[in-house]
């Protein structure tokens, strides 16, 4: 068998701070478990622009289309917010999501039972939590046409489109039934089929396509009830899938039950390539916080726990995944905390490399 290949960009601020971290995770899953991965690293974002004058060079464009996945810091800083929009750092990762079609995202919302306190919701609420949101990137309203304003009369009018292709509802809903079977084998779509084609067709399309996963329990509900729901019982769900446009509320609402910025990881996903995993970019939800970055202050949490995504979701290594998860599960529980976890009630507070430090010696005590 070929060694899994992974492409490290790590980018600009706090990015290549938190991948330090990550990359001394990657050595450890190596030497202690017998996980090789044929690492390489590359630039992307403000870093790539002052090197080559783009925010990412076709090279790395090139080899991010033939990595088993693409593990990605943040980009963006103030020094560049004055650059042609053509150039600025976030295109390159706009560029990386476009080129490689990755048109299912994947935001969790899990709550470590330390840090319950965190949410705005009762602690019995959240603790615990795990869910995972599925939403549709790359159609829908964001990108339906016609798109404008026009003039009507005399008076304009804003119009976007929703629009959907059976094949491109068929393609997440799959995407979705997938990670639901490596989960807790449920899944509920959420659209408007009471007042929307659109929605009506979404889940005719997503119970086609569960004919063919009939160990999962598949469920639909109205996405306006999903997010009543999700407020006030947020356990009864495992995986939601939805389109663009409610995904992008419900994955900020449900990732918000959760805390702090700098525990949220994220995937993006497209279509399987030869070997059988999907094409794939892993990421942190936060930015490069230019106000922390080079102090040794970031939380490395949210991009590490995005390398244990792509354990579970592109090399087939759920366990190994969940023993990484229970170590940051430990290292928190113990009280450990960088400053943007510190809450009223305290704890040990850790640089960025104290948590990695941290992080690694659960790991050995978890063998
Ligand atoms: P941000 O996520 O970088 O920061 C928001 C706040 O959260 C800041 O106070 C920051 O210090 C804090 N924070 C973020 N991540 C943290 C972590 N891991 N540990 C501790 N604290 C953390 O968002 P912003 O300030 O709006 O944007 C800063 C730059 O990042 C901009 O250039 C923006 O364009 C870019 N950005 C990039 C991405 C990405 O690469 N995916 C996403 C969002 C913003």
């Amino acid at each position: 068998m070929t060694t899994p290949s992974l492409l490290i960009l790590p980018g600009d601020g706090i990015g290549p701070e938190v991948m330090a971290e990550v990359r001394r995770i990657i050595d450890w899953f190596g030497a202690k478990r017998g996980l090789q991965f044929d690492v390489s690293e590359d630039l992307v974002g403000g870093c790539a622009y002052d090197k080559h004058g783009t925010p990412l060079h076709d090279d790395t464009m090139a080899k991010a289309q033939e990595v088993d996945a693409v593990l990605l810091g943040a980009v963006g800083g103030p020094q560049y917010d004055n650059l042609d929009f053509s150039v600025k750092p976030e295109r390159g990762l706009l560029r990386l999501r476009k080129e490689m079609d990755l048109f299912s995202n994947l935001r969790p919302a899990q709550c470590f039972d330390a840090l319950s306190d965190f949410s705005s919701l009762k602690k019995d609420v959240v603790a615990g939590l795990d869910i995972m949101i599925v939403r549709e990137l790359t159609s829908g309203v964001y990108f339906g046409e016609p798109r404008g304003i026009f003039t009507e009369g005399n008076e304009r009018v804003g119009i976007n489109t929703q629009r959907y292709t059976e094949s491109e509802i068929a393609r997440v809903a799959r995407s979705a039934f997938e990670l639901a079977m490596k989960r807790d084998k449920k899944l509920c779509s959420m659209e408007k089929a009471n007042v929307m084609e659109s929605g009506i067709l979404w889940r005719e399309v997503v119970t086609e396509v569960g004919r063919d996963y009939p160990e999962v329990e598949l469920s639909h509900m109205y996405a306006d009830a999903g997010a009543m729901q999700l407020t006030r019982w947020p356990k009864q769900f495992d995986v939601i899938v939805t389109d663009n446009l409610f995904g992008d509320l419900l994955s900020d609402l449900a990732a918000m039950l959760t805390g702090s910025l700098g525990m949220l990881p994220s995937a993006s996903l497209g279509a399987p390539m030869e070997n059988g995993r999907p094409k794939a970019l892993y990421e942190p939800v936060h930015g490069s916080a230019p106000d922390i970055a080079g102090q040794g202050k970031a939380n490395p949490i949210a991009c590490i726990l995005s390398f244990a995504m792509a354990l579970r979701y592109s090399f087939d290594q759920g366990t190994e995944a969940a023993r990484l998860e229970a170590a940051i599960e430990k290292v928190l529980a113990d009280g450990l905390r960088t400053a943007d976890l510190m809450g009223p009630e305290g704890g040990i507070p850790v640089s960025t490399s104290g948590m990695g430090d941290a992080i690694l010696g659960a790991l050995d005590a978890s063998l």
